[in-house]
């Protein structure tokens, strides 16, 4: 699948048109960011591993009925996928208390939540992401009764697959953000919810179940150094980056700070 004019550039991806009108390519960068931008840097490898790591979750998520934009990965930094219109909405799921939510409601870090907890945020970054109610999505027309059903339903479904295929390889997912579509079905001729975006240590919390030691982005938000080698211990235990893959191409594990600019 040829690459054609670039449609988006992200933050940490970049989208480019193909030839066929309902997928795009979804291309994976090294770059990190934080805090709204403020914290910027070039996480050397972060994109090869997002990459395979996103692609083994999807597909998992797929086979339990899940429906995804993932149509298949295309090489070490691109996968191909259904081209969809993003719900301006951030769903995130919380099962332990940190980062926001301990800094907005002052709940002690590492709490337990009894059942995972749903967030909104309203997708904007000069208004940096707020928080928003159910009663917010609907009013202003950013998502429809049922699909708001179908969407907490499905991401909380995600959650248990999520939180299951973690514990089996020693990890507790802390909290993770995920995003939907909408997308052409080929088969009904209508377009359907799907999942979209990637789900990664860059997009989830993810924690050792023995010691805690955080094997996500809050390395690289907390300045906690050994970021790449982190993302790699979550693609070994789950089984994937195999010898296949040529690594030596990509300088990893290099952080090359852009800018940094404290609050
Ligand atoms: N998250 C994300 N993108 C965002 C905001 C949050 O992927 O723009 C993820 C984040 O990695 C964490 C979860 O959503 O796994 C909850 O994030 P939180 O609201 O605590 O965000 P923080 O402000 O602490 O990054």
């Amino acid at each position: 699948m040829n690459k054609g004019n670039k449609l988006y550039e992200g933050k940490a991806k970049i989208i480019y048109e193909t030839k066929d009108k309902n997928l795009v390519i979804q291309h994976f960068k090294d770059d990190a960011t934080a805090f709204n931008n403020l914290k910027k840097a070039k996480i050397e490898g972060k994109g090869v591993l997002n990459n395979r790591i996103s692609e083994y979750i999807l597909n998992n998520l797929s086979q339990s009925g899940i429906k995804t934009h993932l149509i298949k990965r295309l090489n070490m930094r691109e996968q191909l996928i259904k081209k969809a219109e993003i719900f301006p909405i951030e769903f995130i799921v919380r099962n332990i208390a940190t980062g926001s939510l301990t800094k907005r409601l002052g709940i002690p870090d590492g709490t337990n939540l009894e059942k995972p907890l749903l967030e909104y945020c309203y997708k904007n970054d000069e208004l940096k992401d707020p928080l928003i109610s159910k009663e917010h999505i609907l009013s202003f027309g950013w998502a429809t009764e049922n699909e708001l059903r179908y969407i907490d339903r499905s991401t909380l479904r995600i959650n248990d697959i999520l939180t299951g295929m973690f514990r089996a390889i020693g990890i507790k997912l802390v909290d993770f953000k995920i995003e939907y579509g909408k997308a052409w079905n080929e088969e009904s001729g209508k377009k359907e919810i799907v999942l979209a975006d990637e789900i990664s240590p860059d997009t989830c919390r993810l924690w050792d179940a023995k010691t805690e030691k955080k094997l996500d982005k809050d390395r690289f938000r907390k300045d906690l150094g050994n970021i790449i080698q982190a993302y790699q211990e979550v693609a070994r235990r789950l089984g994937i980056m195999p010898e296949e893959t040529n690594i030596s191409e990509v300088n990893f594990g290099k952080t090359i700070p852009i800018k940094f600019k404290k609050k």
